[in-house]
């Protein structure tokens, strides 16, 4: 049986992410940027969690780290070597790239992705991928603790995956992300009509996760810096300048090199 997944809402815009294995009644939690809802969910489904896993310190993404850990202490907090000292907890392991978790029996693979923090990581167990804050739907997260040419490195990388992979991402910013990525790009009729139909859906509320690598290998410029029409309507002719115009639309500022 594969594992199930339920995105929690967290915050205004967060998820958090529940991985349960509904044979044993074992969960692990990804990024819970507050305890609350997480507990209810595990109280409400009768589940045992057995993991703690971290994208990156951010306090949206590890502000419940410690509450949980206090109430499931068998619980092992997981964060890359390079973000566990940011935590308010110690944690139980400090992971690398290429290491493997388990849940359960499920091996979890960790790619390092630095540039958003030093220690950012993705996660994928099964076809799924939990992007953090490095790949949103449509988007790309913040460079706070690195450099353009390090987030071309981890988009380059992300790009290399199966196309049916599901992702996971960190934050719910679809809609907003499509109108920078049509911005950029007016022609591009795939973005267009995945705004309509991310307007509809974010009306009635519903979650945009998760979506998959061959839907943002069309609508997400950020996986699409080689693309010529898109480097003409920004007036590049490489992907790490198509990556700096890209990260001035959308964040309005200028990244470091
Ligand atoms: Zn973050
Ligand atoms: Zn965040």
């Amino acid at each position: 049986m594969p594992i199930e997944i339920l995105p929690l809402r967290v915050f205004k815009d967060n998820y958090a992410y529940l991985l349960i294995d509904n044979t044993n009644q074992h969960a692990a939690v990804i990024d819970p940027g507050s305890a609350g809802p997480i507990i209810h969910t595990l109280n409400d489904r009768n589940l045992n969690l057995s993991n703690i896993l971290l994208t990156h310190h951010h306090f949206d993404h590890s502000g419940g780290v410690k509450e949980l850990k206090q109430l499931y202490p068998q619980a092992e907090i997981a964060i890359h070597k390079e973000d566990a000292h940011h935590l308010p907890v110690a944690c139980d392991l400090q992971l690398s790239e290429n290491n493997t978790l388990y849940f359960g029996t499920r091996p979890i693979t960790i790619m390092h992705l630095p540039c958003h923090t030093r220690g950012h990581v993705a996660f994928q167990i099964e076809n799924a991928l939990f992007t953090g804050d490095t790949l949103f739907n449509a988007g790309c997260g913040k460079f706070f603790e690195g450099t353009t040419s390090e987030m071309l490195n981890n988009l380059q990388r992300l790009k290399t995956l199966p196309e049916t992979t599901k992702i996971y991402c960190g934050h719910e910013y679809t809609v907003e992300n499509l109108e920078y990525a049509h911005q950029a790009d007016p022609d591009n009729q795939n973005v267009n009509n995945r705004l309509k139909t991310s307007q509809i859906a974010a009306a009635e509320n519903s979650f945009l996760v998760p979506t998959t690598l061959k839907l943002e290998l069309r609508t997400n410029p950020f996986l699409q810096l080689d693309n010529k029409e898109l480097q003409q309507q920004l007036k590049t002719d490489n992907e790490t300048d198509t990556l700096t115009a890209l990260y001035q639309i959308y964040y309005g500022e200028t990244p470091s090199p």
